[in-house]
Formats: structure tokens, sequence, C-alpha cells
């Protein structure tokens, strides 16, 4: 009788953190809390640190924030230097829990910043990168709670189906746009990796990093290279300054083709309150403002 009060007390230790039975989660930002949320369903508590139009490269988490972490069962982030404020905030905080890595898996793309070593963090922009996010998330979500281990793995496969589609929708959009003009503009250097899947160009006066700054020379070559290169395309984004944009669209004889989401969805209700649906506002966006290129052959 002693054994079996002892084996209920150590069962019920177990599960009391959790009354609700739920996961506590916490993810970096808003793209990457859409995709968790995707393989989670409503098992998990999620908290999405850097939200809807947020700029995750440049946050300053709040003690609320630190809270969180310090109660969580499970960490996300995207790594490859996305998330630099985010050591600093587990410290903080004493989470002793797993980070996972979503990142961990795909090809990287080393930055072009100059003299960086660094490596370029916007991996989801190519949707086959998605789905190895997609992968590593419900790995860590099925050993984390292996009572719905199950339902993670069947939500995964009904949304891995989906971005396959996805991406063979976005390479036919791409492909009605002739190679010579697709070439655009953006504000920071966020799509490079959706430029090498999808073959497109993207030319930007800021880095990889929205943290740097672009210096009058930076603008004059960048204004050169428009002239030259006959591109008319030149996009806003969602989370970050618009000035820069503004400025190219009067000094270079561009016009701006709307606004992409690169590093953070719109707040629900939004054009882009998902992963996918940034695509089907992104890529529509991207191939109206493409085919209005001039022909650089004339
Ligand atoms: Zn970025």
């Amino acid at each position: 009788m002693r054994k079996i009060v002892l084996i209920l007390m150590i069962c019920c230790t177990a599960f009391a953190a959790h009354a609700d039975g739920k996961l506590k989660v916490v993810v970096s930002f808003s793209i990457l809390g859409d995709m968790v949320g995707q393989v989670a369903g409503d098992n998990v508590e999620l908290k999405v640190l850097v939200g809807p139009n947020g700029d995750v490269h440049e946050y300053d988490p709040t003690p609320a924030d630190a809270k969180s972490l310090a109660n969580a069962d499970l960490v996300f982030i995207n790594g490859l230097g996305l998330e630099g404020w985010m050591e600093r905030l587990i410290k903080s905080s004493g989470y002793k829990g797993q980070v996972i890595v979503v990142t961990k898996g795909i090809t990287p793309l080393s930055s072009l910043e100059r003299g960086s070593k660094a490596f370029d963090p916007h991996a989801w922009q190519n949707i086959e990168n998605g789905k190895i996010y997609v992968g590593n998330i419900t790995d860590a979500l099925a050993l984390a709670d292996k009572i719905n281990s199950s339902q993670y793995k069947n939500n995964s496969k009904v949304y891995l189906n989906k971005l396959d589609n996805l991406d063979k929708w976005v390479r036919e959009e791409i492909n009605t746009v002739p190679p010579t003009k697709r070439k655009v503009i953006s504000t920071h250097d966020a799509f490079q990796y959706f430029a090498h899947a999808y073959g497109v160009e993207f030319i930007a006066p800021l880095g990889v990093s929205t943290e740097s700054e672009a210096t009058a020379a930076d603008m004059a070559k960048l204004i050169d290279q428009i002239r030259q290169q006959k591109i008319t395309a030149v996009f806003f984004e969602n989370m970050t300054d618009s000035r820069l944009i503004k400025q190219l669209e009067a000094d270079a004889g561009a016009f701006v083709g709307g606004t992409l989401y690169s590093d953070a969805l719109s707040a629900s209700g939004g054009d882009a309150p998902d992963y996918m649906s940034m695509f089907k506002h992104n890529v529509p966006l991207l191939v109206a403002a493409m085919i209005k290129n001039p022909n650089p052959n004339n």
C-alpha cells in the first residue's frame, strides 16, 4: 500500500507544475510563433516574445519576458544570430531547460556585410527551410510532451503538405516574370534565402540586420545601381523604417511596390497573420512590381 501511495505522489509531483496539463512554450518571434502553433494546436500555452510587426533584431526584453522564460518548459529560437538579446535574457531569467534552435539542419547562407563572417539568419524566407523548422519543432514537442506526441506528428504532416503546395505556387508565380526583370529593392537584406530559392535578386541599403545604418555613400551607390540596372520596384518592410525607401523613390525614380512582410507577421486580421499568408501577400506584390521593371536589354 505504501508503495502505491509513493508512486502516486511521484506522479502527482510530475504533473503538479502544470495543473492544466499544458506545456509552457516560449518562442522568440511571431513567424516562428505561428509555426510552433501550427504543430502544437491547443496543446501548449504559447508565449511569443517579439510580436506582430516587431523587429526581432533590435528588441529590449521586458521583466514579463524574463518571467515567461522562468516558467517555460521549452524555448524555441531561430538562431544564426537573429536573437542577439536572447542569451542574456535566458541567463537573467534562470531558465535551465532546453533551447531548440529551429535552423538546425539547414544550409546557412553567409551574410554579405562587409568583413562579416556571420550567417544570414532569415532562413524562413525559403519554404524548404521552413519545412526543416517544422521538423525540428515537431521532434522537440513530441519529446517534451509524449502524451500528445501523435497529435503533434499528425498536425506536422498536414502542415508540411500545405507548405509543399505553397512552395510550388511561389515557383509558378515567380516564373511568370521574365528572368531579366526579377530584381527588387527592399530595406534590409532579409530575402537572400528567398532569392536563392526562387530566383529573384534583392538589393538592400541595409545589411542582414536592421541595426546597421546606410551611409550617404551606400545610398549614392545604390541609386547608381538602380539606374544602371533599370530597377523600378522598391519595397517597404513591415517592421523597418520607411525613410530609406522613400529617399530611393524620390532620388532614383523608383516606385514603391508595397510593403513586404520579412521578419514579422501582421496582427491577426492583417495582411500576413501567419507564415503561409506572408508568402501569399509578398509574392503577388513582387510579381506585379517586377513585371513593371523595364527590360534591361532595351
Ligand atoms: Zn531581418
